[in-house]
């Protein structure tokens, strides 16, 4: 009798224990699963916000070899605003303090576009920008400004896109080769779609997202040379713009970017005039400043 119930006892807790390491298996094995799922995710976008813009990329780096170009005028100079856009949402994450600062809500960007509209702008490319500087008097009686948008997020798709579409405005996207289709980025069929439009520009934005400046030339001209080559082959255009991740590059970087023969390439340092002197650092302004009225700001701007 005894025995019977310790055997019992015995049955029970071996079943309790049985039980009890099913739960820790599944437990791991779905722990695991979640893990590296997530880890994905956070690498993707990790790489990016990480160390986003330090000052130095808001200034001229010292040391710039002075741009000579034989069939742009030493002298020309012209105002043409290249604005640059992150994010178009509703950001959810209300605690996600860099998509926040980097995002304008659509309903902000299409007052923005509509502005602009009105005001008479009228919109190119990035690679326009040369051309334009060869022959300034293009613009006579015109307001050009050139919209960016860096890191090919999939929301340029999703809420930018159908708003350009709305004002027939042209766009230039820089994409991050190897983020092409991860998710919350651009996927093949999407960018087939924006390119066919002829409203969207693709310009090359490294493999990974890296920063350029102090890297080692090799690594430079890997990031560099290949993603031009990878977005050209895959798509089946000429890639003729390139955007410094994180704003970052030197006269290496220039170097290796016009012998990867870009026609050009935008920088993050502010201002609007734009000559053959920085055409391998064009400057930008950040839209945050626009509120609604984006062309009254652009209106204002003179240096
Ligand atoms: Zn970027």
């Amino acid at each position: 009798m005894y025995f019977h119930i310790h055997s019992n006892a015995k049955s029970r807790r071996s079943y309790l224990l049985g039980f009890l390491s099913g739960i820790a298996v599944v437990t791991i094995a779905f722990g695991t699963y979640w893990f590296v799922k997530n880890r994905q995710t956070r690498e993707a976008t990790s790489t990016i916000v990480a160390p986003y813009y330090t000052q130095a990329v808001f200034q001229k780096p010292a040391g710039l070899i002075s741009e000579k170009n034989a069939s742009i005028s030493a002298q020309t100079k012209i105002k043409l605003p290249v604005v640059m856009y992150h994010y178009i949402e509703y950001v959810k994450d209300a605690g996600d303090i860099i998509r926040k600062k980097l995002d304008i809500n659509p309903f902000t960007f299409d007052k923005q576009l509509e502005s602009l509209q009105i005001a008479g702008y009228t919109t190119y490319f990035v690679r326009d920008i040369p051309q334009l500087l060869q022959n300034p008097f293009e613009l006579d009686n015109k307001k050009p400004v050139v919209l960016t948008f860096d890191d090919g997020y999939e929301d340029f798709y999703t809420d930018a896109f159908p708003i350009l579409k709305k004002y027939d405005m042209k766009a230039t996207i820089y994409l991050i080769y190897d983020f092409i289709g991860r998710k919350g980025y651009l996927t093949d069929k999407e960018i087939r779609e924006l390119i066919d439009s002829g409203l969207v520009e693709v310009g090359d934005h490294t493999l990974d997202h890296v920063y350029l400046k102090l890297a080692p030339l090799s690594f430079a001209r890997k990031q560099i040379f290949e993603s031009k080559k990878m977005l050209e082959d895959k798509f089946g255009i000429k890639v003729d713009t390139f955007a410094y991740p994180y704003g970052a590059f030197s006269q290496d970087t220039i170097n290796l970017v016009k012998e990867a023969s870009f026609s050009a390439a935008v920088s993050v340092i502010p201002g609007v005039m734009q000559s053959g002197e920085n055409l391998y650092y064009l400057y930008r302004i950040r839209p945050g400043m626009f509120g609604s009225d984006a062309a009254r700001v652009l209106d204002r701007l003179n240096k």
